[in-house]
């Protein structure tokens, strides 16, 4: 407890310069700062909109190594930790970048469409990747608090897609999801997150995202939402604090375990 508390608040210290305080100051600081910065007089929470990769499964070690592998296969260079900086993006938009780093040019349609197939491919050869520990438990929790729960991810992983009712039952409805097959741009533009808040019926102040992702952080910062990034990848925290997240866990157990006294500390007091 002791070392978490001192790992928030080194974060913290980043964007605050704050010392040590309890938790619930850390909060009320986040939310305060959210509410300036956006100019809403609070939040009225009725929804929480969960990225997939790297938050509800422990699937980006495996997106990474099918990523790198099969770019190498086609002559195009993309290291293990850069795809976790492109996590997020649709496969368009990753490989469009490589080829124009590399070859000076966007990849055709018929090139995008063989390497993102091959990709698909390659992530399907590995084992199914985990549920994320404390994924489940967070959910149950946020459902039983009577919130919406709403999934926006910009994967077209069929698999993965698919196994979401297996691996938290009632938790998900399909009316409720944002998926690659929905969206045009995909993040970082904060259209999956409007498109995710419209589904829901919901205004920006009546939500909170969980990311993990710095390209997500920052379409749910600009889609003007109270953004938790969860850092569950390689990446320092510092990414995904500069990319606009509000609030920071250094893993999906400790946003569980800590979930009440955010909930509370968003929904008990009046700014
Ligand atoms: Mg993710």
């Amino acid at each position: 407890m002791r070392r978490l508390q001192k790992q928030f608040n080194q974060d913290y210290n980043s964007i605050r310069a704050d010392s040590f305080r309890p938790f619930s100051y850390m909060y009320t600081e986040a939310i305060k700062h959210y509410l300036s910065n956006h100019g809403f007089e609070r939040i009225n929470l009725k929804a929480v909109l969960f990225d997939m990769d790297g938050v509800l499964y422990n699937s980006m070690p495996i997106h990474a190594e099918s990523w790198h592998q099969v770019m190498k296969r086609f002559g195009l260079h993309l290291s293990r930790e850069e795809a976790y900086m492109h996590e997020g993006r649709t496969g368009a938009g990753t490989i469009n970048i490589i080829s124009q780093r590399q070859r000076g040019r966007d990849a055709t349609a018929e090139e995008i469409e063989k390497i993102y197939a091959a990709k698909a491919n390659e992530f399907n050869d590995h084992p199914q990747p985990p549920v994320m520990p404390g994924a489940l438990e967070v959910l149950n929790q946020i459902k039983e608090d009577g919130l919406k729960i709403i999934l926006v991810t910009g994967s077209g992983q069929k698999t993965l897609l698919q196994r979401l009712e297996h691996s938290f039952p009632g938790i998900f409805h399909e009316e409720l999801m944002v998926t690659a097959f929905d969206v045009k741009k995909g993040k970082p533009n904060p259209e999956p997150y409007l498109m995710g808040l419209k589904k829901g019926n919901l205004q920006p102040n009546e939500a909170i995202v969980v990311e993990n992702a710095p390209l997500g952080v920052q379409a749910a910062a600009d889609a003007q939402i109270f953004t938790v990034a969860v850092n569950t990848g390689p990446l320092p925290d510092k990414v995904l604090l500069d990319a606009g997240a509000d609030i920071l866990f250094p893993s999906m157990p400790a946003f569980n375990e800590h979930w009440k006294e955010l909930y509370h500390a968003v929904n008990d007091k009046v700014f």
